[in-house]
């Protein structure tokens, strides 16, 4: 496995990022000894970067994953806090349960623009008051949005950007993947440390992964790649193709059968609390039922987060 600096955090990390959110409640809904299994058996194979969400629920993962484990294991995670006590409360959420006694990486999740940013200014505030006082070693944002990138890459404060990016611009709000990659090479010029998610589409792009792993693999301002996965031959095909060894023909068309869709229950009742929450508009209410439009969902669960009647599953 290669390891590399992320900016100027001081954190090295392995290239491929364990994402969690594919093992989550908002997707696999693996029970926690599971769960823990298959990070767990990624961190003896040499991946030592994990990547999750307080939205995710998956801390209590993690912690059983750890339990006993020696090595030394960086873990990203984020919030929608805006206020300095909301991000009290994050972090201190985050650090009890994962029991530990810093926060390698707090990012702002999901933001904009600069208008966003700023619009958590008290939130940032409050991270860097955090890192000044060594509970957090590293701060920053997630985007799907490339003016995202470019605010970020400008804000001092700033280390880390965690923006999506694949070949094919799979949700990709603003822009194609050219301008990403654009605003991606300007970060690291302003010496932002950055690690890609969604390189797959968020499933979307399973049947091409060769290529889109492929893609991603080029992209040489890209410390780490998150890649949500879901099972042990999953983690083993990405360990080798992110060390550069390929997989072989078998595992890659084994996987390439394991596409993603997004489920809605019969039962939803069309409240439209998913649709609030969905930015890539791909949900609508039709007929008193939500409907999604599956070129627009990037498969993220966020919208599962928030449905009172347990409808939706990425599956
Ligand atoms: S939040 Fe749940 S119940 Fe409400 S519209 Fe969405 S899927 Fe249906
Ligand atoms: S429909 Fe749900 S899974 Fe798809 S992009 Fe919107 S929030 Fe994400």
């Amino acid at each position: 496995m290669q390891y590399n600096q992320l900016g100027a955090t001081g954190l090295l990390v392995s290239r491929l990022c364990f994402g969690t959110l594919t093992i989550g409640p908002l997707q696999r809904s693996f029970s926690v000894p599971d769960g823990a299994k298959l990070i767990r058996a990624a961190l003896e194979l040499g991946v030592n970067f994990i990547d999750t969400a307080e939205i995710y629920e998956c801390y209590p993962y993690i912690r059983e994953a750890l339990a006993g484990f020696h090595g030394d294991v960086v873990i990203a995670t984020k919030t929608y806090a805006y206020s300095r006590a909301g991000m009290e409360q994050s972090i201190a959420k985050c650090l009890k349960e994962l029991n530990r006694e810093y926060v390698d990486i707090m990012l702002l999740h999901e933001q904009e623009s600069v208008h966003t940013i700023k619009g958590h200014w008290e939130a940032v505030e409050g991270m860097v008051r955090a890192r000044e006082k060594g509970l957090i070693r590293a701060i920053g944002i997630s985007t799907h949005y490339v003016a995202g990138v470019r605010a970020a890459a400008s804000i001092p404060e700033l280390d880390v950007i965690h923006p999506i990016i694949n070949k094919f611009g799979v949700g990709i709000q603003d822009g194609q993947t050219e301008d990403m990659l654009q605003a991606i090479s300007f970060s690291a010029m302003m010496g932002k440390g950055l690690y890609g998610m969604k390189c797959l589409g968020g499933g979307h792009l399973i049947p091409q992964a060769e290529e889109a792993l492929g893609f991603i693999l080029s992209v040489p301002e890209l410390a780490a790649v998150a890649v949500g996965m879901q099972s042990l031959e999953e983690i083993k095909y990405n360990v080798l193709r992110f060390s550069g060894v390929e997989p072989g023909p078998g595992l890659s068309e084994k996987l390439s059968k394991n596409r993603r869709v997004l489920h809605i229950e019969k039962w939803c009742r069309g409240c439209g609390r998913c649709v609030e929450k969905c930015t890539a508009g791909a949900l609508e209410i039709v007929e008193g039922a939500v409907k999604v439009d599956m070129q627009r969902c990037r498969l993220c669960g966020y919208c599962a987060s928030v449905c009172p009647e347990f409808c939706i599953k990425v599956i």
